[in-house]
C-alpha cells in the first residue's frame, strides 16, 4: 500500500525527496549494490521518463535520481515496489542502504558469501516499521574477506568475516568516532547463523534508546548512544534480548583498508571459467542507454545482473573469460572505462553548486573540466585519486585521496584549498591555501607530470611520493614542472 504522504526528513528516499539547487532528488536503496535484469529495467523506464536520461551511482552504491521536476508518481514508485526497489513500508525505505563488497559471492579470497546476510538483514528491516524510528542514517556493513573489502567504509555497524579454528564467524565494528570514521573493533564475535539476530538486538536497543530522546530536535546517531552509555551498558541491553552471550574476545582483528580500484578492469571470479570486469562512471553517472547497453551485455554474456560499488562505479560479474575481452571493448565503445589509470576513474566529486546550496564551487563541472584536460595532456601510468569538495563537508569521498581539492571562496571567485597525501588529518598536508578553480588543470598536471619524474619507482604511489617530502620542498619540485613550457 502506497502512501501519499512524504515523510520528512534530511536525507532523500524514494518517499521523501529532498529539494536540491538543481531539483528535486530522491534516492533508491540497492542492498548490496545488486541489481537484477528486471530491476535494470525498471530504472532505465524511470530514468528516461523522470531524470534527463541518467541515474548516479553514490558512494553507498544506491542509485540517486536529480533533477527531478515533481516527486515521482505512485505508478513510478509502485514499479519499483514491484521489483523490490522500494520498500512496502514507506517509512522504513529511508534507512541507510546496506553495503557489502561488490564481488560478494564472486570474490576468490572471501571466507562467506554475505549476499544472503544483505538479503535477510533487508528483508528484517524493511517489514519492521517500529525501526522506522531511528536515524535514516543508520547504516549496517558486511565485508565477507574480499580482496575488495568495504570493513572500513563508515557505517553504523559493520560484521567482518574471519577464520577461528576452522570456522567462519563475524566480527563486530562499531562506529564510534567521528563523521566518516571507520568503524572499531570492539573485540565481538558472533557465529554466522547468529548474525541477524544479533542486528535485530543491537536496532531494537538503540530503537528504545531513539524513543527516551524523543524531546531532543535531532534523532540520536547510534554513536551518541555509545558515547553516553558506554559499551558495556549497550552490550549488557544486547545480549538480554539477543539470548545469546557476546563472547568478548582480546585480540584486535587487523582491518583492511579499502582498495578504491582494486575491482576495476577484468578479475578472475572463484568460479571457474568465470570473470567480472569493474567499470568507472564519470562522477557516478550512467546514462540510460548505458546502463540499458550494461545490463544487455550481461543479459548475453553473462546472468543479467549489474552490482553497484561503493566507489560509484559498476561490476558486470559472472562473464566466461573466453569473453571478457571482447566485453571490455564493447564497454568502451558505450565511452565507459575499464582503466583504473584512465582520468575518469581518477576523478569523485560531490554535487557542488548545482546540486548543494551550502556548496562554495561548482565542484562537478569542474572535475569534468579536469578530466577533459588532464585526458588531452598526460598519460597516467599508475591509479591517482583526485578529490573535489564543494565545502569541507566532504560528502562524496570520507578520506583524504592523493590529491584533494576543498572548495573555498575569495571575492566573489572560485577557490579551492589543494591538499596532498596523506597524514592522518582528514584530507591530507594543505599544498596551496588558494588556488584559482580556472588555474587548476594546468597545476595538477603540472603536479602529476612532477610526481611521475621525480618518484622514486613506478610502485610508488602519488600518496607515497608527497608523504616523503616536506610542503617547501614539494611546492619547489611542483612550481618547477609548472614553469615548464
Ligand atoms: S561536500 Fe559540501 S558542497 Fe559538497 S554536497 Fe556535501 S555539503 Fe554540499
Amino acid at each position: 500500500m502506497l502512501s501519499e504522504v512524504t515523510i520528512p526528513t534530511t536525507c532523500p528516499g524514494l518517499f521523501c525527496p529532498t529539494s536540491a539547487q538543481d531539483g528535486i532528488l530522491s534516492r533508491i536503496r540497492i542492498p548490496g549494490g545488486l541489481l537484477n535484469g528486471q530491476q535494470c529495467e525498471a530504472i532505465a523506464t524511470l530514468s528516461n521518463q523522470f531524470c534527463n536520461d541518467f541515474v548516479q551511482v553514490t558512494n553507498r552504491a544506491n542509485l540517486q535520481l536529480r533533477r527531478l521536476q515533481a516527486n515521482l508518481p505512485a505508478e513510478a514508485l509502485q514499479l519499483l515496489q514491484s521489483v523490490t526497489l522500494a520498500a512496502p513500508i514507506p517509512a522504513v525505505d529511508a534507512i541507510r542502504n546496506i553495503m557489502s563488497s561488490p564481488t560478494a559471492g564472486i570474490d576468490a579470497r572471501a571466507l562467506l558469501d554475505t549476499r544472503p546476510l544483505v538479503r535477510d538483514w533487508n528483508n528484517t528491516l524493511m517489514s519492521r516499521p517500529d525501526l522506522a524510528i531511528l536515524s535514516p542514517k543508520f547504516s549496517v556493513c558486511f565485508d565477507g574477506g574480499e580482496r575488495v573489502s568495504v570493513g572500513d567504509r563508515p557505517n553504523d555497524i559493520t560484521l567482518v568475516a574471519f577464520e577461528q579454528e576452522g570456522s567462519i564467524r563475524l566480527r563486530l565494528f562499531l562506529s564510534m568516532g567521528e563523521r566518516g570514521d571507520a568503524p572499531q573493533d570492539v573485540g565481538v564475535s558472533v557465529k554466522v547463523t547468529e548474525a541477524i539476530s544479533l542486528l535485530i538486538a543491537l536496532a531494537e536497543v538503540y530503537r528504545d534508546y531513539t524513543a527516551q530522546q524523543s524531546s531532543s530536535a535531532k534523532k540520536p546517531r547510534l554513536r551518541d548512544l555509545l558515547k553516553d552509555w558506554g559499551i558495556e551498558r549497550y552490550f549488557n541491553t544486547v545480549t538480554q534480548k539477543a539470548g545469546f552471550s557476546l563472547i568478548l574476545e582480546v585480540e584486535n582483528l587487523p582491518q583492511k583498508p579499502s582498495l578504491s580500484y582494486a575491482h576495476l578492469g577484468i578479475h578472475p571470479q572463484q568460479q571457474t571459467g568465470l570473470a567480472y570486469i569493474g567499470v568507472s562512471l564519470p562522477l557516478g553517472q550512467l546514462q540510460t542507454q548505458q546502463l540499458q547497453e550494461l545490463a544487455s551485455l550481461s543479459t548475453r554474456y553473462g546472468d543479467g545482473t549489474l552490482r553497484l560499488t561503493p566507489w560509484q562505479t559498476v561490476i558486470v560479474p559472472n562473464i566466461s573469460t573466453s569473453q571478457i575481452v571482447q566485453i571490455q571493448q564493447q564497454i568502451k565503445d558505450l565511452n565507459l572505462q575499464t582503466d583504473t589509470t584512465h582520468p575518469s576513474s581518477a576523478m569523485v566529486a560531490c554535487s557542488g553548486t548545482t546540486g548543494c546550496k551550502a556548496a562554495l564551487t561548482d565542484a562537478q563541472h569542474h572535475a569534468q573540466i579536469m578530466t577533459a584536460h588532464l585526458e588531452r595532456c598526460i598519460a597516467l601510468d599508475t591509479p591517482i585519486n583526485i578529490h573535489f569538495s564543494g565545502c569541507e563537508k566532504s560528502c562524496a569521498q570520507h578520506r583524504a585521496g592523493d590529491i584533494t581539492l576543498v572548495g573555498a571562496e575569495r571575492q566573489g571567485t572560485e577557490t579551492y584549498q589543494v591538499y596532498v597525501g596523506n597524514d592522518g588529518s582528514k584530507f591530507g598536508r594543505v599544498l596551496y591555501p588558494l588556488s584559482d578553480a580556472d588555474a587548476l588543470p594546468q597545476q595538477i598536471e603540472s603536479m602529476i607530470r612532477a610526481y611521475q619524474q621525480h618518484r622514486q619507482s613506478l610502485q610508488e604511489s602519488f600518496t607515497d611520493f608527497v608523504n616523503r617530502h616536506a610542503i617547501a620542498e614539494l611546492q619547489q619540485i611542483f612550481d618547477t614542472a609548472l614553469r615548464q613550457p
